[in-house]
């Protein structure tokens, strides 16, 4: 499993993560903010959903992120929230944006 070796400023546009495997991720920190898996979260929709899209602002980004132990990133987002603690395989696998990750997600999804 590659690991983060760097993280991207909060005040970027995106957050952006190299891995050390090269791989260079991007994810918007809407898109972020709206995939916290924290209980609080996924707990808020009976069919899945984790965070009402309407409910974050178009802007959010966070105030910090810090990095727990050796397999996960926790953000303090704007408005205090920071139960999430969101996994490198699921950054990596699940949120990244790029353009190579985006083609590999819709490939199998189409299969
Ligand atoms: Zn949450
Ligand atoms: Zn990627």
């Amino acid at each position: 499993m590659p690991t983060p070796v760097e993280v991207g400023s909060i005040v970027g546009k995106t957050f952006r993560i190299t891995w050390s495997d090269g791989h260079r991720s991007t994810c918007s920190w809407k898109a972020l903010r709206l995939a916290c898996p924290c209980a609080h979260c996924r707990g808020e929709w009976a069919d899945g959903r984790t965070v009402d899209p309407s409910s974050i602002r178009e802007d959010v980004h966070p105030m910090r992120i810090e990095r727990v132990g050796a397999y996960a990133l926790q953000p303090t987002w704007w408005d205090g929230h920071n139960t999430g603690l969101y996994t490198f395989h699921m950054l990596r696998f699940e949120l990244c944006e790029c353009a190579e990750c985006t083609a590999a997600r819709s490939a199998r999804a189409a299969r």
